[in-house]
């Protein structure tokens, strides 16, 4: 069984990494997607609501699983047996720090290949803090974030404003 996992912030998910999710499911016989605790990093949501959005979107595709964990990623897909990371890919910019981390993983994993995707064109300008920053400023986020989530998480930066 081949088995991948996709590993991110994802405070929130949102409609570039669903893309991704549904590209890397149809590779797969299963996908993991995983939350990676960084206890330095405070988001907008804690990693336990990241995976209920993320179980909320992934809901009607049978492969895909949501995970949260705190482990070095190269541990956590011998734990999972996985064979392979998922990466998206947005821009150049994101290679350079792509491409280490895929060789880090490989000194620690070697049987750990990472395979990139490319972006799909009109997410390419998307990102979870610019989702958040323009949920600041009330812009509707129908077109960042998928339809189920968007009120959530507008509902959230709210909250966090304090209005
Ligand atoms: P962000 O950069 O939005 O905070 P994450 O750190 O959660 O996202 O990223 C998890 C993975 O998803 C990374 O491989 C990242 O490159 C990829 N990714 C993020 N946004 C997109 C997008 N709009 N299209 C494709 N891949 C993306």
């Amino acid at each position: 069984m081949s088995i991948a996992i996709y590993p991110g912030s994802f405070d929130p998910v949102t409609r570039g990494h669903l893309d991704i999710i549904k590209r890397a499911a149809a590779q797969f016989d299963r996908l993991i997607v995983c939350v990676m605790v960084n206890s330095e990093k405070k988001g907008l949501f804690s990693h336990e609501e990241r995976v209920a959005l993320l179980q909320k979107v992934t809901a009607d595709i049978p492969n895909v699983e949501v995970d949260a964990s705190p482990m070095l990623l190269a541990e956590y897909a011998k734990l999972k047996n996985a064979s392979c990371v998922v990466k998206g890919l947005r821009a150049l910019s994101d290679f350079e720090k792509e491409f280490q981390m895929a060789m880090i993983n490989r000194k620690l994993n070697p049987g750990l290949e990472t395979m990139f995707l490319s972006a799909r064109q009109n997410y390419t300008y998307l990102s979870s803090s610019i989702t958040k920053e323009l949920a600041m400023y009330h812009v509707p986020l129908t077109d960042f974030v998928p339809d189920e989530i968007a009120e959530e998480v507008q509902a959230r930066m709210e909250d966090q404003l304090g209005r």
